[in-house]
């Protein structure tokens, strides 16, 4: 096998720092470039000691020069708490992080892979959702820095692509979770698996019937890797994700079950423009790329809950030590 150099922006997020384990594993030489504003140091300490493992601590508003073959451009923040924060800095991030990363694609003639998302799709009207369908986006609500962050940032692959004949690939990615999601990210797996292994109340939005489809991570990196071996003809957008379709209620009675907790759930607002309804048609994942996921709910949870119970209890002991 060739060795490839490959540049990872946001390779110290959740998915950053899988994809960025798998691709050493593979015996690649990887560039993990993050600003830590989500991502953390520790989430790839365990890399730091491989020869082929370079971080470096940069943000992707800003040029980068550097040699590589192929470019997975992950950086964005990716929980609504997030990247609500500070949603300027999050539309930045996702279109001058594309334009930089798409110059620096062009320069060295790199291939370069987008982590778009299900969120392009909005309140999909549209139902499950495959990659013709156009989207419902509220361009000007509290979301829309994400989703049309995302938006213009495909829009600027299929430029470079026109424009310039780029090598891009763009995969539109739906509710992944896994071991190194944040404590405090804000995600519902995450909310849910601390909230239970705390023994605090388990909030729910809304009456909790909005549905979502959850990927586990394992499965999320090996399509993402797929892609990106895939060769010029194939530009996506492709769905990656997990067809098995939840409702919030649903994932809140089985991560309480899996974990035994007697916490109790309590509904609270629903967040403006929550979509009601995701799930994604595989079925050009399947046919262009071979793909699909292969971790059930239960399995992936189980996991994740491991990981969680894991780090909670190390830091309640280091609270008492
Ligand atoms: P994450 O927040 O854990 O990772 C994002 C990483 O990007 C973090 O390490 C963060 O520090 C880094 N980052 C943010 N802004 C940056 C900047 N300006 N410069 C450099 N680094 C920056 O989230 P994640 O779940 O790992 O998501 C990774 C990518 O996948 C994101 O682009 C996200 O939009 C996309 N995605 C994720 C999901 C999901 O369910 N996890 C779904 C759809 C799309
Ligand atoms: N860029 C970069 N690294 C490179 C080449 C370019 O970060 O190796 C950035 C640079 O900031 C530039 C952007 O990518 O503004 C877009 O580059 P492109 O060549 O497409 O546009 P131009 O430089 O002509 O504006
Ligand atoms: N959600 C919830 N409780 C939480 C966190 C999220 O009920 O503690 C809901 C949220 O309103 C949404 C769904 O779970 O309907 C998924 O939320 P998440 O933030 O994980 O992802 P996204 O909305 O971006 O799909």
């Amino acid at each position: 096998m060739i060795t490839k150099r490959v540049l990872v922006t946001g390779g110290a997020g959740f998915i950053g720092s899988h994809l960025c384990e798998t691709l050493l594993a593979q015996g690649h030489e990887v560039l993990c470039v993050d600003n830590f504003y989500t991502g953390t140091r520790s989430n790839v300490g365990h890399l730091l000691a491989t020869p082929n493992f370079e971080l470096m601590r940069h943000d992707v508003c800003l040029p980068l020069y550097v040699e590589v073959d192929e470019i997975y451009n992950l950086a964005c923040p990716a929980s609504p708490v997030h990247y609500q924060f500070d949603p300027v800095q999050t539309t930045k991030t996702s279109v001058i992080g594309a334009i930089n990363m798409l110059g620096l694609a062009k320069r060295v003639k790199a291939k370069i892979l987008q982590t778009s998302t299900s969120e392009v799709y909005g309140d999909p009207a549209v139902h499950p959702q495959e990659e013709t369908y156009w989207g419902n986006v509220n361009p000007i609500g509290p979301r829309s820095c994400y989703d049309e962050g995302k938006r213009c940032a495909e829009t600027l692959f299929f430029d470079y692509r026109r424009q310039h004949d780029l090598g891009i690939k763009v995969a539109r990615i739906f509710n992944t979770y896994g071991p190194r999601m944040h404590p405090n990210d804000g995600r519902v797996v995450s909310n849910f698996i601390v909230q239970a292994l705390q023994g605090q109340d388990i909030t729910l939005y809304g009456d909790g019937n909005q549905t979502r489809s959850f990927c586990y991570v394992d499965d999320l990196v090996s399509g993402l890797v797929r892609l990106m071996e895939t060769g010029h003809d194939v530009t996506g957008p492709i769905n990656l994700g997990n067809p098995g379709e939840f409702t919030i209620r649903q994932l809140a009675e089985t991560v309480i079950d899996m974990t035994g907790s007697s916490s109790r759930m309590v509904f609270k607002a629903l967040p403006q423009d929550d979509p009601k309804q995701r799930k994604p048609n595989l079925d050009r994942a399947m046919e262009v790329l071979g793909w699909q996921p292969t971790t059930r709910l239960r399995e992936g949870l189980d996991l994740t809950i491991r990981y969680f119970d894991r780090i909670l209890s190390s830091e309640s002991r280091k609270g008492s030590g």
